[in-house]
């Protein structure tokens, strides 16, 4: 009797006392930062944040902190792994059961395969990635990082102790280090000013800004590449928590299901999977009294560049939780609230409930929006970890299936200029590439040597043929009749913005009858050589385009200044336009933004006034007059409209104030005929692609206003008479640009302006036409 009162003593201690010396001795955020994550103006920066989860990791068995690399600006890029200490101690052995599970092939022969998955499927953990903080501005996300960390490394609770057991969780405090600091010394340097809670003057990542999550296939970035290598890849999580923060006047938090469309290639599983774990979220909260909560609205799923894990058998869980003023509060009055597609935030509707009647909103309600619902889908992934690992096995084992007859065999990739950069995409998205079989052949032709085959019986075949085949965006209308923007782009097909060519293949190896149209590859690329230094125009209000502009610069080693508002206002000097002229530069390159953002940047009174007030007239003076000397201007796709409007020249831009019903292409790709005689597409095919987004479309018109003759004018690139524009995506209104240009020289004084209609360094993707920007930097 004493031994078992003295063995059951034991079991208790031993079962108990790490939490409660861990509890102890787990420090809080505020004991590491001086103040508790959500409170009012305070924000912490990286190597605070980096502080604290080196803390947790010394005092808790349940944290593992790793640094997983380094940022664009050489931060450190860092993982924490939270689980039970038991799971801890078998990171490698669980790691291999989500390779097996995610690739059934690897469990033998197919008769037994389902047997040994369920075994695995016992032993398993439900893998969760939870990434934060990729657009900094959005702060909670971060912030929030801490206090989930937190709780899980300290609480003594069943049901954390229920998520330790049963889950493993990734958790990334900012997937945008650098953006932290950017944000945090911005906001602290304007605290207490007019500009308190204003979005920093600068892109906060070094060069994609927002767009750094449309990076997810693109995988340009270095942050991105971390993340897919050393998280993704090596993990296979089965759910993907993407916490995000949205504006301030519509709802108080978005959570899945997505609003149409969902892109085919996303399994169906997929789809169940984050309706199912959205809706449990939203039906919590709701219960626990959270008020605003739209699902079904204004995210899609469309687009794989926001999407990694809809491709690789997880469910992304995106939530956005309504924003303040960075960390200030605002008040909001109801009447303020603002509808966004699928719901109006003051009325309650299926997608949306129950009302929030306005009032204030702190950084502390952000996070407490955002904890809330990371706990609810941390339970979830607990409490159904079996459904969890069965959902991602039966993933793969559709995927690997052989393809019956009639059914997608694979693609084959012919080589050519941009086939490795294709390859190297689908390689990092973990597809296999092989040589194909003997006795394939194109027609009646061999196949090149070098082409390469991409079945589509593998785990992530999906992810290849949504970036290998042609996009159909459906054509969604809201009640009135009017198009449903998509939330990003409508177009991803890598062969036509790479100029690959790709034949998709039937099975059992036989070519289909219509193979999906792909224009010509550049068979004579332009060596990238400037003749000398261009000048890369900065506006004040960050744009994207010049971001990517950068990056390409950079990953070329190509030289190049950058100049602001400021210098442009101020003068010539800086000029290069003849010999004869002492300055720097010789073509300046104004990236896309809108045209007014370009002539008036931040309006007097938003920002402090040393960044605001654009170009100005100063500016438009001084650049006319760079380019009636000499110089080249290169102005891309809405920047075109500011030259035609400044400079007075003779062109209309025949799609602009046009309502959406009329003319609409939301990102997509079109097709080009070029004027190959002219130096800017010499060595490109006859015809190309055109990445279009609120893009230009121009028109040659005589006006006796123009300040050049219309026979100054000299078209580039014009969209076919004859042929439908269209080639992957969506587009409304084709017939329109039918026969009008796409790309213009002008004539001015002894310079001349280029006017591209279309972004031709497109994030980095859009390869087909890189010549035609890099010949426009540097032919004369
Ligand atoms: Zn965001």
């Amino acid at each position: 009797m004493r031994t078992r009162i003295a063995t059951l003593f034991l079991l208790i201690f031993v079962s108990f006392a790490p939490s409660t010396i861990a509890q102890t001795k787990i420090p809080k955020p505020e004991e590491v930062l001086g103040f508790t994550p959500g409170d009012d103006r305070k924000l912490a920066s990286w190597n605070q944040v980096v502080d604290y989860f080196e803390q947790l990791d010394r005092a808790s068995d349940r944290v593992k902190f790793e640094t997983l690399g380094q940022t664009s600006m050489n931060k450190p890029f860092v993982m924490a792994t939270i689980s039970s200490p038991a799971n801890l101690a078998r990171l490698d052995e669980l790691k291999e059961i989500q390779d097996q599970l995610a690739n059934p092939r690897t469990l033998g022969p197919l008769a037994t395969r389902d047997r040994k998955a369920a075994e695995l499927i016992r032993q398993g953990k439900t893998i969760v990635l939870i990434t934060c903080g990729i657009h900094s501005t959005e702060v909670g996300s971060y912030l929030s990082s801490m206090l989930i960390a937190h709780r899980l490394a300290s609480s003594t609770d069943a049901d954390i102790q229920k998520i330790l057991d049963n889950t493993i969780i990734l958790l990334v405090p900012s997937l945008n280090p650098d953006g932290v600091d950017i944000v945090k010394n911005w906001y602290d340097k304007t605290l207490g000013t007019p500009f308190e809670g204003t979005d920093p003057p600068e892109l906060y990542h070094k060069y994609t800004g927002h767009d750094n999550n449309r990076d997810w296939y693109a995988f340009t970035q270095v942050e991105t590449q971390l993340t897919v290598d050393k998280i993704h890849n090596v993990w296979h999580p089965q759910i993907v928590h993407d916490i995000h923060q949205q504006g301030a006047f519509g709802s108080r938090l978005f959570l899945p299901p997505y609003m149409a469309p969902v892109e085919p290639n996303v399994p169906k599983p997929i789809v169940q999977a984050y309706t199912e774990l959205g809706n449990f979220m939203a039906a919590e909260m709701r219960a626990k009294g959270f008020q605003g909560i739209t699902t079904n609205s204004t995210y899609d799923a469309w687009t794989p560049a926001r999407a990694y894990s809809h491709y690789h058998a997880g469910a992304r869980m995106l939530s956005e939780t309504a924003s303040a003023r960075i960390a200030s509060p605002i008040t909001l009055k109801f009447d303020e609230l603002r509808s966004r597609e699928g719901y109006d935030p003051q009325k309650e509707s299926p997608q949306f409930g129950p009302v929030w009647r306005g009032g204030e909103w702190h950084l502390s309600d952000i996070t407490k929006y955002m904890t809330t619902a990371a706990f609810l889908l941390l339970d979830h992934a607990a409490q159904n970890r079996e459904q969890w690992l069965r959902r991602f096995y039966a993933v793969g084992k559709e995927a690997v299936r052989p393809r019956r007859p009639g059914e997608l065999f694979g693609f084959l990739i012919e080589p050519g200029n941009n086939t490795q950069a294709l390859l190297n995409i689908l390689n990092r998205g973990g597809v296999v590439v092989e040589p194909p079989q003997p006795g394939f052949k194109i027609g009646n032709r061999e196949l090149p040597e070098g082409t390469r085959l991409i079945r589509m019986d593998q785990p992530y075949a999906g992810f290849a043929k949504t970036l290998l085949e042609v996009q159909r965006y459906p054509n969604l209308r809201d009640a009135e009749g009017h198009p449903i923007a998509p939330y990003d782009v409508t177009a991803h097909t890598l062969p036509l913005l790479m100029g690959v060519v790709v034949h998709p293949v039937k099975a059992p190896f036989r070519f289909p009858r219509t193979t999906p149209e792909i224009v010509g590859v550049i068979r004579n690329p332009s060596p990238v050589k400037l003749a000398e230094l261009p000048a890369i125009y900065r506006s004040s209000v960050p744009g994207n385009d010049e971001g990517w502009t950068r990056w390409i610069m950079d990953s070329k080693s190509i030289d190049y200044g950058v100049l602001t508002d400021k210098e442009l206002r101020a003068g010539i000097t800086i000029f290069k336009p003849s010999p004869s002229v002492t300055g720097k530069y010789y073509v300046i390159l104004i990236p896309d933004q809108p045209a007014r953002t370009l002539l008036e940047g931040y309006r007097s009174g938003a920002m402090p006034p040393e960044y605001t007030g654009g170009l100005g007239p100063e500016g438009v003076r001084h650049l006319r007059d760079f380019v009636e000397t000499g110089g080249t201007l290169v102005f891309l796709n809405r920047a075109s409209n500011f030259a035609i409007e400044q400079f007075k020249l003779p062109l209309r831009n025949v799609v602009a104030g046009l309502p959406r019903t009329d003319f609409y292409v939301p990102g997509s790709i079109l097709r080009i005929e070029l004027d190959t005689s002219h130096p800017i597409a010499s060595g490109m095919p006859k015809e190309t692609i055109a990445w279009a987004e609120d893009s230009p479309v121009f028109e040659v018109v005589d006006d006796p206003n123009a300040t050049v003759p219309a026979s100054n004018v000299r078209v580039i690139a014009s969209y076919s008479a004859g042929k439908d524009p269209l080639l992957s995506g969506w587009l409304l209104g084709g017939d329109l640009i039918k026969g009008k240009a796409a790309l213009v020289e002008v004539k001015m004084g002894k310079g001349r302006v280029i006017l591209f209609g279309f972004r031709p360094q497109y994030r980095a993707q859009s390869l087909a036409t890189y010549s035609l920007f890099f010949n426009a930097l540097s032919s004369r």
